[in-house]
């Protein structure tokens, strides 16, 4: 479709009074593409297969015009939602009450793991909206706790990761307890050949199909920064990151399980407020600290990717890849779960010399830039504490705040005189604050800066990068573990080193021959 449908209203696209009093509510000024798109269609009657990113707003896409098309309550169940896992379970019908808030609309999670009593009973009570697991939402069917003869709309939400669990049976199952003449809405984020057969099966011969091109791009308000750390020293590393910039909501990415509880074993004991996330965990567990993380109790949640999948939390302030991902997509997705809704976010990951090239790679995949940072130095943290402890400080100083104190104060002072006094005090503060027992900084800052070489010989000159490194192994006696990445283009080649190496190449390799060809070697210009 074209420009104009982007520059849609949400009051263009005939969604009633109270659903657009709701979203003038949450402050949303304009549709997501998908929303523009599926909402006038669904509103139209027709069953639709949307298929966009995470984190596009397609629980609206849906929510709003269900809600809008729906009847006067009246006890009986009219719409079902299935969704993947309890975590986003609970998410759509919390964002789904968020939309029917102007209305007498009943919405129920229901899910495994939670009493299924307490859910029986709340489905006597009558509701209208039920969005549950495919598994708990069967049992209740076979009990006759839940009755769908009257259900008009079924959503399945995350169609591709319900099957990948293997929730295929469960579905159709479900499927055949509803009327034929429901509409279906069915989104995913992929389209393998299961969803198109399953919507073959189960959807209308006129399903219409609304896909939103994937942007390489939905990470423009994130600034994205990566730190270049020794392995042994990354702990020490993250830490003076998280001391220097105090996150107050962030999300840490570890490459496994392993990893997760082994990072929360660190940072717990340093006095910082963390938990973690993964697949191991009890599913009460789980929802537990992703409540305490969205209500503001948690300032570090340490996730796999799988266990972050889906999750929607705002004012996500920091995203830190502890572990780099394994692709360029995942990267998206896990520093989307900062910068949502428009709000600004800072992404960080800690890499590894031997990573560099693939942040540059992540760099042009995602046609971002991510920026070189140094981790923080002692002194560095000094100062980033140092403000903060007089800034609180003066705060109660300007309030007034301590008239209970003034006694002790002044005989303290009377001592030992108001300037040791003040600064013992602070002394006292900052090693509160400081939860890492930092070795001085020649230990963890040994990695110095690259510094980019120009090589005056290239794929022409039929060098490859093996020739390179083992000619500035002889010229200038280096070990090849200490070159950084390599660049051979037609007539001239990149090269990065430690800056401690440049003079070395450059007095005793410039001017030498390799492959019979001289090769001068300057520093090369930046590259930005
Ligand atoms: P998806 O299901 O596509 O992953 P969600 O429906 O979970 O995305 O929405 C992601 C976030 O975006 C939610 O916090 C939601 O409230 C917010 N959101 C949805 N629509 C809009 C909009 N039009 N403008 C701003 N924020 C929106
Ligand atoms: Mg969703």
């Amino acid at each position: 479709m074209n420009k104009t449908i982007e520059k849609l209203k949400f009051d263009e696209l005939g969604l009633n009074e109270s659903v657009l009093h709701a979203i003038q509510d949450l402050k949303f000024e304009y549709p997501s593409d998908i929303q523009a798109k599926a909402i006038p269609v669904v509103l139209d009657g027709f069953d639709i297969i949307g298929q966009a990113q995470t984190g596009t707003g397609k629980t609206l896409a849906f929510g709003a015009p269900i809600l809008s098309l729906m009847e006067k309550s009246n006890g009986k169940v009219q719409a079902i939602i299935m969704s993947p896992t309890r975590e986003l379970a609970v998410q759509v019908s919390e964002e789904l009450s968020r939309i029917a808030k102007h209305e007498r609309i009943k919405i129920l999670p229901i899910y495994g793991g939670q009493s299924i009593d307490r859910q029986i009973s709340a489905l006597k009570r009558g509701v209208d909206i039920v969005v549950g697991t495919p598994g708990r939402l069967l049992d209740h069917i076979r009990k006759g706790t839940l009755k769908l003869a009257n259900a008009k709309f079924l959503v399945l939400d995350e169609a591709d990761e319900m099957l990948n669990m293997g929730f295929i049976e469960d579905i159709e199952s479900i499927i055949s307890n509803l009327s034929e003449d429901r509409q279906t809405l069915l989104f995913s984020a992929t389209m393998p050949r299961a969803i198109k057969i399953l919507s073959k099966k189960y959807m209308h011969p006129e399903t219409k199909i609304i896909a939103i091109e994937k942007k390489s791009l939905t990470v423009s308000k994130i600034e994205q920064y990566y730190y270049e750390v020794n392995s042994k020293n990354k702990f020490e590393s993250l830490c003076r990151i998280l001391d220097v910039d105090a996150p107050k909501t962030c999300i840490l990415f570890c490459k496994t399980k392993k990893g997760v509880d082994e990072l929360v074993d660190a940072l717990q004991p340093r006095g910082y407020t963390v938990e973690g996330m993964h697949g191991d965990m009890k599913q009460s567990q789980r929802m537990n600290t992703l409540k305490k993380f969205k209500d503001g109790n948690l300032n570090f949640l340490i996730a796999t990717d799988v266990a972050a999948r889906g999750i929607d939390v705002e004012n996500v302030t920091h995203v830190i890849n502890y572990d780099l991902p394994q692709d360029s997509e995942s990267y998206i997705h896990r520093i989307g779960r900062t910068g949502r809704a428009g709000k600004e976010g800072t992404a960080y990951s800690l890499i590894t010399r031997r990573e560099a090239s693939a942040i540059r790679q992540i760099e042009r995949d995602t046609k971002s830039v991510i920026a070189k940072k140094t981790v923080p130095t002692i002194t560095d943290i000094f100062a980033a504490k140092s403000e903060t402890i007089l800034d609180s400080i003066k705060l109660v100083l300007e309030e007034n705040l301590y008239e209970n104190f003034l006694p002790l104060g002044h005989n303290l002072i009377k001592e030992f005189g108001a300037e040791d006094v003040a600064a013992s005090l602070i002394k006292i503060i900052f090693d509160k604050e400081v939860n890492y027992n930092y070795a001085d900084d020649s230990t963890t800052t040994p990695i110095t800066d690259t510094v980019r070489l120009f090589l005056s010989i290239g794929r022409m000159d039929e060098v490859m990068t093996k020739d390179i490194i083992s000619f500035l192994c002889e010229t200038a006696n280096l070990n090849k573990n200490e070159l950084g990445r390599i660049d051979i283009l037609d007539k001239f080649s990149f090269l990065d080193v430690p800056a401690n190496l440049v003079d070395s190449i450059l007095n005793n390799s410039s001017g030498k021959k390799l492959n019979s060809r001289k090769v001068n070697i300057e520093v090369a210009k930046s590259r930005r």
